[in-house]
């Protein structure tokens, strides 16, 4: 883990959808930036005079590349403090503060088992930077499933891209659910669709990921069908 703070250069900000933008960073004094997919880095905003109330973290949305590059994907909540802050004053060429990467959300040294990586909004981040690893690293598995809950099509992340990666990837299977569209695909929330597709699968591995109502509640309907806690592994973003 790294502790020391760096410097990150805003390289490209790609705008993904009407409230979520994709932040390309180069870390400055690095020729590689070296991390597992699911781990995030932390920003230090100029948003506030007391330290601990600039910290923002983020997990990294993109697969590690031997490069000294990675992608952040950030989405406005309109009445906090620090997103406001990054879409309205940052601007590409602008140097960031950053530290990391930390964290223990990542894959399972072996996918032997089922693996279901089930998210809303946001949370599509470690997964999607864990499914392109995967795909460029030729690592073995059995079935991954992404179930990601959004509102509407027009909420939709990375949509092209994990489809695309499904086409190509025997046993990859990319679940988006709508919760306020009937579209073409599946609508409602994520929580009746791992349910139903783990019935029966005891040694599936579950990763949970976004904000605590819907990790919360993953986790006790997990408990409740039999699963065990060392099957079900989460990142909390708040
Ligand atoms: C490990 C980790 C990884 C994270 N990764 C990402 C990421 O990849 N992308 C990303 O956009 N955010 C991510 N977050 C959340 C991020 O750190 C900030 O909390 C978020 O960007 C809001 O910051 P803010 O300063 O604008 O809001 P704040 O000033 O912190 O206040 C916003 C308030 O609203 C709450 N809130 C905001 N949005 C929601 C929501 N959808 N549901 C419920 N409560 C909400 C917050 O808990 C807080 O109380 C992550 C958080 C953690 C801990």
């Amino acid at each position: 883990m790294n502790m020391d703070w760096q410097t990150g250069k805003v390289i490209k900000i790609i705008k993904e959808t009407h409230n979520t933008n994709r932040y390309i960073i180069e870390a400055m004094q690095m020729d590689t930036f070296d991390f597992l997919p699911g781990q995030f880095i932390t920003l230090d905003l100029p948003i506030h005079l007391k330290k601990n109330k600039r910290l923002r973290s983020y997990s990294i949305a993109s697969a590690p590349d031997s490069s000294n590059q990675f992608e952040l994907l950030i989405s406005l909540v309109e009445d906090g403090l620090g997103t406001p802050f990054i879409f309205q004053q940052v601007k590409e060429g602008d140097e960031l503060t950053f530290r990391g990467p930390h964290g223990v959300f990542t894959l399972p040294t072996n996918i032997n088992s089922d693996l279901f990586l089930i998210c809303t909004g946001t949370g599509i981040a470690p997964f999607r930077s864990m499914i392109n690893h995967i795909y460029q690293q030729q690592i073995g598995f059995s079935n991954v499933y992404i179930i990601f809950g959004t509102r509407t099509q027009n909420d939709l992340l990375y949509y092209n891209e994990l489809r695309e990666l499904e086409n190509k990837m025997k046993n990859f299977h990319f679940i988006p659910v709508l919760s306020r569209e009937q579209w073409e695909g599946k609508s409602g929330y994520v929580h009746p669709i791992y349910m139903e597709l783990s019935h029966n699968n005891p040694n599936a591995q579950f990763m949970l990921c976004g904000w605590r109502n819907m990790v919360d509640e993953a986790r006790a309907n997990l408990n409740t069908a039999g699963f065990n806690k060392t099957q079900i592994h989460f990142e909390l973003y708040g």
